[in-house]
């Protein structure tokens, strides 16, 4: 089976994770804190945090930022829900924004309409982009937009680690960003998260959020603010260091394979059945989603791949589409973009234990479901 992601861990981190478990120190400790440090050091960010999952990094990160009830902060509508459900979780209300059709990220034209057309009893605080499958695209111009309007750029970057925009780390644009480390992302722990920032007081007010509110000082412990228990273990950032090391070795071979998949699927008749992505070059490509066109059922594309030893599966969802965030600013919108995406979306298998014949022989197997050649 060509899975569409498969994560890889050597016999070297599993030597080493065994190595933790028998030092007996397993909760937030030594190995988390250097693993902190080479993730800063790769993200090139002042700031890192390591937590006990994506979500908890969004969560985290809003709460360090004061928002809560009364507020409502701008979220894409084609995303993982965590993204908006975190914004309710605090009490504030998520706002979707249309995205755009190539790159699945929020749209700025729609994000700048949504910004000015604001006439609802709760005030914008945030915007908080998704970098949809690590592609880095329109990041500036979402800060640009957030400084014009004085709003937080959070980034939600759980796909996108070691994505890049005009050479700087995706992480690095907003007052804070956020990482995943689910099997499914790029860099994995089991599960995990991240917080980067170069702002040092938000790091200290997620520090403490994500640890009981607790601070300790040589031999003494105060309870500083009423916090939560969101950290990694020792065993969980040993797993993340090892992997760490051969980032940038899978970021290449999955840019490779993207750029095998774009080559291949813009030729012959594929362009008629299918749209692909943008590419750029900092995309991280966690994921390489194509968009069918509306003759096709996707469920029988899925099949069909799957009797052939292909894993396929939806990309992401449309929160308008899943009617848990009925709110009146999400009602006068039809977010036609991410209702499509979510209903035609394919991901295909990309991962750094793949090789160049499965690309082709995904591309074969996707031809013969669709009615279509190179
Ligand atoms: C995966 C993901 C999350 C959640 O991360 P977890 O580590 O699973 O909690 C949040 N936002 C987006 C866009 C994601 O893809």
């Amino acid at each position: 089976m060509i899975k569409l992601s498969q994560p890889r861990i050597s016999e070297e981190v599993i030597q080493r994770v065994s190595e933790v478990l028998r030092s007996g120190n397993l909760v937030h400790g030594q190995e988390c804190i250097d693993f902190e440090q080479e993730l800063a050091d790769f993200i090139g960010v002042k700031q890192a945090l390591v937590v006990s999952s994506g979500t908890a990094a969004l969560h985290v990160t809003l709460l360090s930022l004061g928002i809560g009830a009364g507020d409502a902060v701008l979220v894409p509508d084609f995303t993982f829900p965590a993204t908006a459900n975190v914004v309710e979780i605090t009490g504030a209300k998520a706002v979707m924004v249309d995205v755009d059709p190539y790159t699945y990220n929020m749209d700025p034209k729609l994000l700048k309409e949504t910004i000015s057309n604001w006439r609802y009893s709760e005030k914008l605080k945030a915007i908080m982009p998704v970098l949809e499958f690590g592609n880095p695209a329109n990041i500036s111009e979402y800060k640009k937009i957030a400084k014009e309007h004085g709003l937080f750029l959070i980034e939600d970057a759980a796909c996108a680690i070691g994505a890049k925009w005009d050479g700087q780390h995706i992480g690095t644009f907003g007052e804070i960003g956020c990482f995943s480390f689910h099997p499914r992302k790029t860099l994995t722990t089991g599960e995990g998260g991240l917080i980067t920032t170069n702002d040092d007081a938000l790091a200290k007010k997620a520090s403490l959020l994500r640890n009981h509110g607790m601070f300790r000082t040589k031999g003494a412990v105060s309870f500083e603010t009423i916090g939560l228990n969101y950290r990694l273990t020792n065993f969980q950032a040993a797993i993340g260091r090892g992997s760490l090391r051969d980032l940038s070795d899978w970021l290449n071979v999955r840019r490779n394979l993207a750029a095998l998949y774009y080559s291949l699927l813009s030729k012959g008749t594929f362009v008629e059945k299918i749209q692909l992505p943008n590419f750029s070059d900092g995309h991280s490509w966690q994921s390489f989603m194509i968009v069918l066109d509306d003759k096709q059922k996707r469920h029988d594309v899925i099949s069909h791949l799957k009797e052939n030893g292909i894993e396929t599966n939806l990309g992401a969802q449309s929160m308008s589409q899943l009617g848990l965030y009925d709110h009146v600013e999400n009602r006068k919108n039809t977010f036609s973009v991410s209702a499509k995406l979510y209903k035609s979306g394919l991901v295909l298998p990309l991962h750094e234990n793949m090789s160049e014949d499965d690309v082709k022989k995904v591309v074969f197997f996707l031809g013969l479901a669709i009615g279509a050649q190179c």
